[in-house]
């Protein structure tokens, strides 16, 4: 711990100072409530992209959010803009280009390193004197006793025992705390990787991203410079294996066949990190004095690149339910609280997690629909009126109206 606070009885425990377990906790920061983070890694040491190459892409909404928190100035600095999204198919009919232009929207979003991002979060939870920040400690055990939870934490040396009303498990996909709390998830394995690497040409992007569909898998490029980009590759696990196996100059051999030139001369592909790709979805989001947000209660497929941003959203409807439940002189930690807050939040979460389904199964290249249906849902964004204004708004976020935006 920091050494902030000596006390070790805490109003809030939040297992997990990732993406989501961070921002929940800059939410929560000036309330008058005791708030702690228990994070597994030690952020200040995690700097090298040779473990998680990954790029967010950040939703408009998700953005007012961050500045909401006081850190969208420092995360603005690296970001790079999405002014549009290019969608093709390899060897067919049919493109669609959604444009913030066209939308009258100042962008689509914006795109930065998952690195930077958890160091700015990580940085502001221990820079703020109302949060208590355990890194590295690991949770062991979490019991309920005489109405309150008490948490075993350990850094392989020092051991703790902590405290708290509610706990909220923000402690990712495979979440040890869903399981110790006997709450079953959904999994549906899409048997796919994605495939990230950092990719340079040479013409610039220009702000634009590209989403390619082909026999091989689904392909994105997404803005991380001027004449460079992360990209992605969503495919078979055998795909994978085979794309990871051959060398560099092959790789962007048959990314020049895949794209032709319109990026210009592909200069560079660095190895790619395979991420297995899996939707959860927890039966269960909550009990007494307990809570699952982030990938701890949902897990997406990135194809849409919702993740984060969907995990951002429920933080901060958590702490505005949480502060108003205590302005209004009721229990934050009760079950019938914690369950108005997971009714707020199941519209967006059904919705996002149903339009990412449906980009994967529909879209996969050995779908039904792939090859038959594809170029003509391609046609249809182009052709039907409201669909690509439908599309930026689910990328944006904005579907749900929220007062902190
Ligand atoms: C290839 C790829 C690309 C993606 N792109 C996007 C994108 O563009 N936009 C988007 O919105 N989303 C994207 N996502 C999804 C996004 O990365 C996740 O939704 C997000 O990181 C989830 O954050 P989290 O805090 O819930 O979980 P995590 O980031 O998994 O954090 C969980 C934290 O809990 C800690 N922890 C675990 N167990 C314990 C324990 N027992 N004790 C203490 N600490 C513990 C871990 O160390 C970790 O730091 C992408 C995902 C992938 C795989």
């Amino acid at each position: 711990m920091d050494g902030k606070m000596s006390d070790e009885s805490y109003d809030i425990i939040i297992v997990g100072g990732g993406l989501v377990g961070n921002s929940l906790a800059l939410a929560l920061a000036e309330s008058s409530l005791r708030v702690a983070v228990i994070e597994a890694i030690d952020y200040e040491q995690k700097t090298d992209s040779a473990d998680d190459n990954r790029a967010i892409g950040l939703s408009y909404t998700s953005q007012r959010i961050l500045q909401k928190l006081g850190v969208w100035s420092k995360i603005e600095a690296k970001v790079h803009p999405i002014d549009s999204v290019h969608i093709s198919l390899q060897g067919r009919f049919g493109v669609a280009t959604i444009s913030a232009a066209e939308q009258g929207l100042a962008s689509l979003g914006c795109n930065v390193d998952i690195h930077y991002l958890q160091k700015i979060l990580a940085d502001s939870v221990r820079l703020e004197a109302q949060l208590a920040l355990y890194a590295p400690y690991r949770v062991s055990t979490c019991q309920r006793v005489e109405g309150q939870w008490q948490l075993a934490l350990t850094n392989g040396f020092i051991e703790k025992k902590l405290k708290a009303r509610l706990v909220v498990a923000a402690d990712g996909s495979d979440s040890e705390l869903r399981r110790t709390m006997g709450i079953t998830a959904q999994v549906w394995d899409y048997q796919q990787s994605a495939l990230v690497s950092r990719l340079t040409f040479s013409k610039p992007l220009n702000n634009r991203s590209y989403e390619r569909f082909t026999p091989f898998g689904l392909m994105a490029i997404l803005p991380a410079g001027e004449s460079e980009a992360t990209f992605i590759l969503s495919t078979s696990h055998e795909n994978a294996a085979y794309w990871q196996s051959v060398d560099e100059k092959t790789r962007l051999q048959q990314l020049h066949s895949a794209w032709g030139y319109r990026l210009g001369r592909l200069q560079s592909l660095s190895p790619a990190i395979n991420y297995p790709l899996r939707r959860i979805e927890a039966h269960t989001l909550h009990q007494e004095g307990f809570v699952l947000i982030g990938n701890a209660a949902q897990t997406l497929h990135p194809v849409a690149a919702q993740g984060f941003n969907l995990g951002l959203r429920s933080a901060m409807m958590l702490a505005e339910v949480v502060q108003w439940s205590q302005k209004v002189g009721r229990d934050y930690a009760d079950a019938a609280v914690l369950a108005e807050y997971v009714d707020k939040q199941a519209q967006d979460r059904k919705q996002i997690a149903r339009f990412t389904h449906f980009l994967v199964s529909r879209f996969a290249a050995d779908s039904e629909f792939f090859n038959h249906w594809q170029p003509l849902a391609l046609c249809g964004l182009e052709w039907v009126p409201g669909a690509k204004f439908l599309l930026a708004r689910l990328g944006l976020g904005g579907a749900q109206k929220a007062l902190w935006v």
